[in-house]
């Protein structure tokens, strides 16, 4: 808190009242601290691929280069900390659209059991995980205005999180009902877990449980907040719930509304 004074002079010089007004600080530098953090973070999340490529590199050119066993190995420890390093420039690109006011919803009406389904089909063709999918998704048809991109970045991320944390054989579980007003998607796996103390945190900017694991496979820590952004942005809202050692779900909302039908459009 912050008081500032004004004294009220008459023209004669004699002073006749005093103003004190206080100035409510606390919400501004609360933005301060989180923008010098969120400064602190991008830095230190740059600095790290930058250290190590530095070091290859100087190995390579010290004479590793010549060495046909290590100079493969020590590309390769570049090139994958480029691609992290673009992953994470992309993603800060992406939040820093969201940020500004000016970023609009590309929506149109969609169809979301399509919509989601082809998602997940997406994800189970692809042969790279070991793990079941199942899902509880009603047969109507629901129609919501989303922006389409957005949203199958959203589910992605969420899905892709899933298949990291689950174990080999676990299953990831897909469900959506329709309650007053919104449709809510739930997505669980049997995965990990997270404490109860950093269930909600996991939305934040560079928040991570596990800083090195999330590193080891390629995460920026910035998904779910990018992830929440965009929800927020659709007007729905996102949450995780999550038993330790057990498994995580993540659920969101979009707004729906339901027409004199019951929904059904054909
Ligand atoms: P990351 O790039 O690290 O995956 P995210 O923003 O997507 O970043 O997630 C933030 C953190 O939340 C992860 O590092 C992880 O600790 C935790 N997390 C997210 N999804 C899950 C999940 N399904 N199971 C366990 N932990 C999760």
């Amino acid at each position: 808190l912050r008081t500032t004074f004004s004294v009220i002079q008459k023209e004669t010089g004699f002073v006749n009242g005093l103003i004190a007004v206080l100035h409510d600080n606390t919400e501004q530098e609360k933005i301060d601290m989180e923008r010098r953090e969120f400064v602190a973070n991008v830095s230190h999340e740059l600095r790290t691929p930058l250290t190590t490529m530095r070091s290859y590199l100087e190995a390579l050119a010290d004479g590793a280069w010549q060495d046909p066993n290590l100079a493969p190995n020590f590309l390769n420890v570049t090139q994958t900390e480029t691609e992290r390093m673009i992953r994470l420039v992309n993603d800060l690109l992406k939040l820093s659209k969201m940020d500004s006011s000016d970023t609009e919803l590309s929506k149109e009406m969609v169809e979301f059991n399509v919509f989601f389904n082809r998602i997940i089909d997406r994800f189970e063709m692809s042969k790279s995980h070991k793990v079941r999918f199942e899902r509880q998704l009603p047969k109507e048809q629901y129609f919501v205005e989303i922006d389409p991109d957005k949203l199958t970045q959203v589910i992605d991320n969420i899905i892709s999180n899933a298949l990291k944390y689950s174990p080999e054989g676990g299953k990831v579980r897909f469900g959506m009902t329709v309650e007053e007003g919104f449709l809510l998607i739930q997505i669980s796996d049997e995965g990990m877990g997270i404490p109860k103390e950093n269930v909600d945190r996991i939305f934040d900017r560079f928040y991570r449980v596990d800083r090195a694991r999330s590193r080891e496979m390629g995460g920026t820590g910035l998904g779910l907040a990018i992830s929440k952004e965009m929800i927020n942005a659709h007007g729905g809202v996102i949450w995780a719930e999550s038993k330790y050692g057990k498994g995580t779900t993540i659920f969101f909302t979009l707004p729906f509304e339901m027409d004199d039908d019951g929904g059904e459009w054909d």
